[in-house]
Parts: C-alpha cells; structure tokens; sequence
C-alpha cells in the first residue's frame, strides 16, 4: 500500500508544493498527522477554517443540512441560501447577494456587474477596471488579468483585456490613470494579503473612494481573505468608513466550505438579469448553512477577541530578536523576519506550530475563536524560532 502523501504525489497536478505533512483530523485549533504529531494551526486553511477545525456548532448546522437537502441548483428556492443573503445584507447595508463557489468567481461576477453597468450607462468603451500593484484577485484568466503581479501572468497570455494597475497608496498616481482611460471600476483588497499582507491607508481609500463616486466609477472591494471577521471587523472596509459598491468576500465565509459571495449595493443590484450570470453549485445549501453559522457567531464579542488577540500578537512579535517589522490588521498578520521566511516556517513546523508564507514575510490567520492557551503557546514558538541564531 502507497502511503497517501506517494499517491498524491503520483496522481494529483504539481501545482501545490505541499509541505512534508499529512494531515488526518483536528478539533478547534489542533490537528494531528499521521504519526500522531500535534501542531497548533496558525493558517486555517489560508483563513478557511474561521472557527478552527470540526467546531461542534458547525458541524451539526451542516450535518442537519446535508441529511435534508443537500443541492437543488439555482432552479428553486432554499431556505439556507435566503437566509444566508438575508443576514449578509443585513450586516453590511448591500442589497443583493450572487453566490459562486470561490473568491475568484465572487470577482468574476464583480467584474461582469462592473462592466455592464458602465457600458450600459457611459457607452462600451468605458471597460477599463483599475486594481493595484501588488494584488491578487485569483486564478482564474481574468482574475489573474486583475491581479497586479506579472509573474502570475506570464505563462498564461493574452489574458483578458482591460485591467490597469495603479501603486497602492498613491491616490494622485490612481487618479491620473483613471482620467487618462476609459474606466468601468476600481478594485482594491483593504490589506493586501498574498501580496505581502500590506493594510491600504485611510487617506488613499478616502480619497479614492470620493473620487470613485463624484466620476460614477464603481468601487470594488476584494475582501475574499480580509472578510467575514478576519480584520477585526466584518469586512476590511469598515475600518475605513467608506460605502463600496461591491463586496466580493470567500474563503471563510463558509467556515471550511467552498462558497463565495458578490455583495452588491443597490445602485448596481439590478444590472444583472435573468440569464446574465449562474453557478450551478452556487448557494448551495449545505455551504451556505455552514456560513449562516459562521455569521451568527461573528457578534461583537468575537471581533473584540480577534482584535485582542491580534495585539497579544503584535506586541510580543514587534521589536523582538530576529523581526524586522510586523503588518496587517486583526488576525491577518505579516511578519518580517531576519531568515527567510520558508526556514521560519519549516522550523515552527517542526515544533508544532503550521505558519504561511506571504511574499518574503511569515504570514499568521489563526481561526478568530482560537483559544488563548494556543495562541500564546504558538507566539512563543514563533518568537524563539525567529530569534535563534539571529546575532543582535
Ligand atoms: C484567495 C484570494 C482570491 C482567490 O480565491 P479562490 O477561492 O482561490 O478563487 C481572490 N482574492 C483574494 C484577495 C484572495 O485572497
């Protein structure tokens, strides 16, 4: 018998380089290999698993769901998908809700809205959509199009035409592209996270988003990672007060679950109509069952918990032996370090603490209920990890 890591190697498509570990089970923010080792997970799942691993209000949300009913497609009501848009819109003040299966095609379905809304309203010319240097929108031939990196790009070409890139805060450098195109939106994730998980200032999302609504240009927030609590907040764009016409959100919205969301406001909600856009998976109940959960137990009490925790962590790590700086908001956090950030992780592999990478910085999105005791039993791991052998 070929172990599962041999079979994987053998038969799945080399796109992952996966770490030396295979894992068989968890509970709340543990999970065990194969040998029976314990790791403390730091990443859930690149901030999937919002409540940890088999959390039990969870489980039995979804399990209730899936002995019920577990897909119908988009040709009839459910009641897990309703409720589920209902409680999204409640949350953020948008008025519709599209629901795809990944952040990518919750951007897709932002673009599509984008598009024809300008070209209904300005003429089709105005397709142009401005996203940032240093973003990330997905995989996908025209996310990879909005993604500001080239190296994602350049075995794919040609792309899809009509994405510009604008420097992240440098609010005259966006606006003068915006005026020398024809430009249908404007996309931006509040901290930018593949990228090197860089919070956008308050000034530039200000003014932009000022800019954006005086020129009818619509304002999309890519909030796949930076959603659903992960910031301190529901969404990254509530720390910045501004009002996006669109909110795409994924990855931990359903809790573990694959589900995205395309959350428009009511000046865009009715540009797209009966045949325009579908998913045959999308709102799928079981998901969306899921993600009702995680909603409901995203309350105030837990966004204070996340932001506590994300200073715990901020200031054990801030000016200790070995890092270089430390960004990001609430549990969505990015550490410089003196090593490189691969050996980093390795070593804290090794000890029993599952970090990422991010660029060239340790990059931390524990589940937002992970428990105190495992947090600081993780910081301290972390933190010796980066200091050894680091000479002052
Ligand atoms: C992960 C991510 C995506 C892509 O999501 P998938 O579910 O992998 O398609 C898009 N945008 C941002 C900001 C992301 O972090």
């Amino acid at each position: 018998m070929k172990s599962f890591k041999q079979q994987d190697e053998q038969f799945v498509a080399h796109t992952y380089k996966r770490f030396p570990v295979e894992l068989v089970s968890g509970k709340g923010s543990l999970c065990y290999d194969v040998t029976g080792k314990e790791y403390i997970d730091m990443g859930s799942g690149i901030a999937v698993n919002s409540l940890g691993f088999a959390n039990d209000g969870w489980v039995a949300a979804v399990s209730a769901q899936l002995g019920t009913l577990q897909h119908t497609s988009n040709l009839y009501y459910t009641e897990p998908c309703a409720t589920l848009a209902a409680e999204l819109c409640r949350r953020t003040g948008l008025s519709k809700v599209f629901f795809g299966n990944s952040g990518a095609e919750a951007n897709e379905c932002a673009i599509k809205v984008a598009r024809k809304y300008a070209a209904e309203k300005k003429g089709a010319e105005y397709y142009h959509i401005i996203t940032l240097e240093n973003s990330f929108h997905g995989r996908t031939v025209t996310t990879l199009a909005a993604t500001g990196q080239a190296h994602y790009h350049e075995q794919f070409l040609p792309l899809t035409p009509g994405f510009l890139h604008a420097p992240a805060n440098d609010a005259e450098a966006l606006i003068a592209l915006s005026e020398a195109n024809k430009v249908a939106a404007i996309m931006m994730e509040p901290v930018q996270g593949e990228g090197g998980v860089h919070a956008l200032e308050a000034d530039f999302v200000t003014r932009v988003a000022a800019y954006a609504k005086e020129k009818d240009i619509l304002l999309i927030f890519d909030e796949v990672q930076t959603g659903n609590g992960r910031t301190g907040k529901l969404y990254g764009y509530m720390h910045y007060g501004v009002a996006p016409d669109i909110v795409t959100t994924a990855k931990g919205l359903g809790g573990g679950l694959p589900l995205g969301a395309c959350l428009l406001s009511e000046k865009v909600e009715g540009v797209l109509s009966y045949g325009d856009h579908g998913s045959t998976f999308g709102g799928n109940p079981v998901c969306a069952a899921g993600a009702v959960y995680v909603l409901s137990q995203l309350d105030e009490a837990l966004l204070d918990q996340v932001r506590e925790k994300s200073a715990y962590i901020v200031k054990n790590l801030t000016g200790a032996k070995g890092v270089r700086s430390v960004s990001g908001m609430g549990l969505m956090l990015g550490i410089e370090t003196e090593k490189p950030a691969a050996d980093v992780v390795s070593a804290c592999m090794a000890q029993g603490v599952l970090c990422l990478t991010a660029k060239h910085k340790v990059r931390l999105l524990p589940a937002l209920n992970i428990p105190w005791a495992e947090l600081e039993r993780a910081v301290a791991i972390i933190k010796s990890v980066i200091a050894e052998g680091v000479t002052e």
